[in-house]
């Protein structure tokens, strides 16, 4: 079935760059995106051709050593970060300690890490794990989302916010908190492990100092794949890592015993790269070459906004907790069910892979490059006739797994 809005739609052909399986409607592409379709011969070019053939002489050949730098530019394009930048590499979690830790020692006056409670885990994690490693009486002061603005002072040495909350899909307003903090000398990190492919960022715009974000979300870079990292070019002189790592040093084949840090973005790696991994992730991104941002998100909004109008109007049972105002969500969709998790599992059962969020948060989440306005309807229409003929119930589904 054809969906009117879909006739019009400029990204629709951008489907074929990906391997679909068959009957398969995904709407998680922000916890794993889909394989891009070129990204499997490439990867065997890449083993047997570089690795294989070259061996060790690849690092130079293939310039592998520059790898992330060159994979960083590519996401910087997409994230309004001006080459040289933003570095691929690590995981997100790790990116956090390293930016963190850097901002901190930037502010050695003030003792305060601002974040909210719509933060991912891990971030706040990483940030009460580096406070009590510091051992210097560092505080993890963790507001509502709409506090944090009002919290920003100056005892705040970095604010630390997750854009577009990984349960809700709310969207911060990077440029206004980023300007308030600065206003008090706070030092502003951004997450953007769900707007990085999702939607329009422009991290040099917004004067933001730090950013990470992930490569195997909007991304597609594949499972696990490496994360990145942005630090603002104005701060690369004063830049004080503390994962103090061989590639991160001026002169890494020199093997001096002690350390000098590399200029610029260099200085944030630490060690060896991924060289399999980052190529997945580097050829994933081919599928971002020509097209721009706004017209993913014009996309993604027109999705979402169909899927909330559908869901709401065929299944009252579910309570919407995305704000309904495209300016401040992301690209993903959540619903409130006290059974969300066996709902979400009679879903999958049925073709429609979303995923769930403790406790009870159903998460749908919409990708331009890849989805339809049919495949949007036709998703609602499963959702509802699981509902109706409460198939959720049934023992196999409330079975929960390692993994939601
Ligand atoms: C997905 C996500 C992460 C994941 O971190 P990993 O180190 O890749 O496991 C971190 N932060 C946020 C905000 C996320 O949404």
């Amino acid at each position: 079935m054809v969906h009117a809005l879909d006739a019009a739609d400029v990204l629709a052909t951008k489907r074929e760059a990906f391997d679909l399986p068959e009957g398969v409607i995904y709407l998680d592409g922000n916890s794993l995106g889909v394989l891009p379709a070129h990204v499997p011969s490439r990867m065997a070019e890449v083993i047997k051709d570089q690795w294989g053939t070259s061996l060790v002489r690849g690092w130079n050949d293939h310039d592998w050593i520059d790898l992330p730098q060159r994979v960083g530019a590519r996401i910087g394009r997409l994230i309004g970060a001006a080459p040289g930048s933003v570095v691929a590499g690590d995981s997100t979690s790790i990116n956090v300690f390293k930016v963190l830790s850097a901002a901190l020692t930037m502010r050695s006056d003030r003792k305060v890490i601002l974040s909210d409670n719509g933060n991912f885990p891990t971030d706040l994690y990483v940030a009460s794990g580096l406070a009590k490693l510091l051992d210097a009486g560092h505080e993890l002061r963790i507001v509502d989302p709409d506090k944090v603005e009002a919290n920003l002072g100056d005892d705040i040495a970095v604010m630390m916010i997750t854009e577009v909350d990984y349960k809700t899909g709310r969207r911060h307003d990077m440029k206004a908190l980023t300007a308030k903090a600065h206003q008090h000398g706070v030092i502003a990190i951004w997450d953007l492990a769900h707007s990085a492919g999702a939607v329009p960022v422009d991290l040099d715009g917004a004067k933001a100092d730090f950013a990470v974000g992930c490569g195997y979300k909007y991304l597609n870079g594949g499972p696990g794949a490496p994360a990145f990292l942005y630090v603002a070019e104005r701060h690369h002189g004063a830049l004080n890592p503390a994962l103090t790592g061989w590639m991160g040093h001026e002169a890494p084949f020199a093997f001096d015993l002690d350390y000098r840090p590399a200029t610029g973005i260099d200085r944030m790696r630490v060690g060896t790269p991924p060289i399999l991994s980052l190529s997945a992730l580097d050829a994933a991104l081919d599928v971002f070459d020509d097209v721009d941002m706004d017209t993913v998100h014009r996309k993604s909004v027109s999705l979402c906004d169909l899927f909330i109008k559908e869901v709401e109007s065929r299944c009252p049972e579910l309570e919407l907790v995305t704000p309904r105002d495209p300016s401040v969500r992301g690209s993903h969709v959540s619903f409130r069910f006290e059974e969300g998790y066996a709902l979400m599992q009679a879903l999958i059962a049925e073709g429609v892979i979303g995923d769930f969020r403790a406790p009870d948060i159903a998460r749908f989440g919409f990708t331009p490059l890849y989805l339809s306005h049919a495949d949007v309807v036709r998703a609602a229409e499963i959702l509802e006739g699981i509902l109706r003929n409460k198939t959720w119930m049934q023992d196999e589904f409330k079975k929960k797994q390692k993994v939601t």
